[in-house]
């Protein structure tokens, strides 16, 4: 018997790459179930943290493949029309390229207005639909009502990659890896899905010589792991940021991050907008009062309206805990 795609994305237990890992399958039928006559696919490039570069490294070398696998979910889908949602600068570089394979299909190359918070789903909805650039309270989830209030899958363009290389027969359990900072080799390395953070630095051959720590997931939102924690998986959006322990200022860096999260927040919700404009002051002045840290960094994970001001919270826990040891 000749197996459908949901059943491959499903017997292959595909994903979401974008970090959030949710199954494929799940979201591909939930839209499809949907009752509406128009929907919409989603293919997001927005990969807009700091030191991530694989949905580009895709972009850049398998662009047909991206465009096989929303093919895939346009066939699966009746009545759809599909977006390339695109960060900036790959939209200058591919628009055209993409453009040229994409042909007669329904899909259509966009670029997002910029920023972190682009890549939020609901904030994809938003800019497609040419509104505020804020996220939208969930739910309803974008498969639920999206783009114009019509059902929309949004897969990051990795997911979409994978669900071609399934659908070939050519999917090996892999995933990439975006290394990064104080290394030998950085760059994009396609490699077993299960392997753990050592193991990643280890066959990319990236494994530093002097002491170092990790931000694993993102450069502004990643966690932070010593050089003794690095048997676990390197999971999230797959970025894995070396440090060197020596060479690193606790403070540079995490003024570093908060820098880009007061940049790219959208000022909607008081825990974010203020909780990162109170971090900024005590990074700024060196005094980092453990109590009131902890404080702010519970009202950002608990409170904030989107996941950006949760996301705040791993780098600042980790460095604050691990480096710089405070209590
Ligand atoms: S958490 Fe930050 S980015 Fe999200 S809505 Fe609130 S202010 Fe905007």
């Amino acid at each position: 018997m000749i197996k459908d795609i949901i059943t491959k994305l499903k017997d292959a237990n595909l994903l979401g790459r974008g970090g959030a890992a949710f199954p494929a399958y799940l979201k591909w039928e939930m839209v499809k179930k949907a009752k509406a006559d128009t929907k919409y696919i989603v293919a997001n490039g927005s990969e807009g943290e700091p030191a991530t570069d694989k949905d580009g490294y895709i972009v850049a070398n398998y662009p047909q493949d991206l465009i096989d696998g929303i093919k895939l979910a346009l066939d699966y889908i009746d009545h759809s029309e599909a977006y390339i949602y695109l960060r900036k600068d790959y939209y200058k570089k591919y628009k055209a390229t993409l453009e040229k394979m994409i042909g007669k299909l329904p899909i259509k190359v966009f670029k997002e207005k910029g920023g972190y918070l682009s890549g939020e789903e609901t904030v994809v909805c938003q800019e497609i639909e040419n509104k505020m650039h804020r996220p939208r309270l969930k739910p309803p989830f974008p498969g639920q009502a999206g783009i114009c209030g019509y059902p929309t899958l949004i897969n990051n363009i990795e997911t979409f990659y994978y669900a071609a290389k399934i659908a070939q027969g050519e999917y090996k359990n892999t995933r990439l890896f975006t290394v990064s900072g104080d290394v030998k080799n950085p760059g994009v390395y396609e490699l077993p899905l299960v392997l753990t953070i050592k193991d990643v630095l280890k066959k990319s051959k990236n494994m530093p010589t002097d002491d170092f720590f990790v931000q694993v997931g993102g450069g502004a939102s990643g966690d932070i792991f010593l050089s003794s924690e690095l048997d676990q998986p390197a999971g999230g959006s797959g970025a894995i940021i070396v440090y060197d322990l020596k060479k690193t200022d606790p403070y540079v860096l995490m003024k570093r991050w908060i820098d880009f999260f007061m940049e790219e927040n959208c000022d909607k919700c008081t825990p974010c907008r203020e909780g990162t404009y109170r971090l900024n002051e005590m990074i700024k002045n060196k005094q980092i009062d453990k109590v009131v840290l902890d404080d702010l960094l519970f009202v950002l994970e608990n409170t904030s309206f989107c996941a950006l001001g949760k996301m705040v919270v791993p780098p600042f826990k980790g460095l604050s805990e691990k480096i710089l040891k405070l209590k």
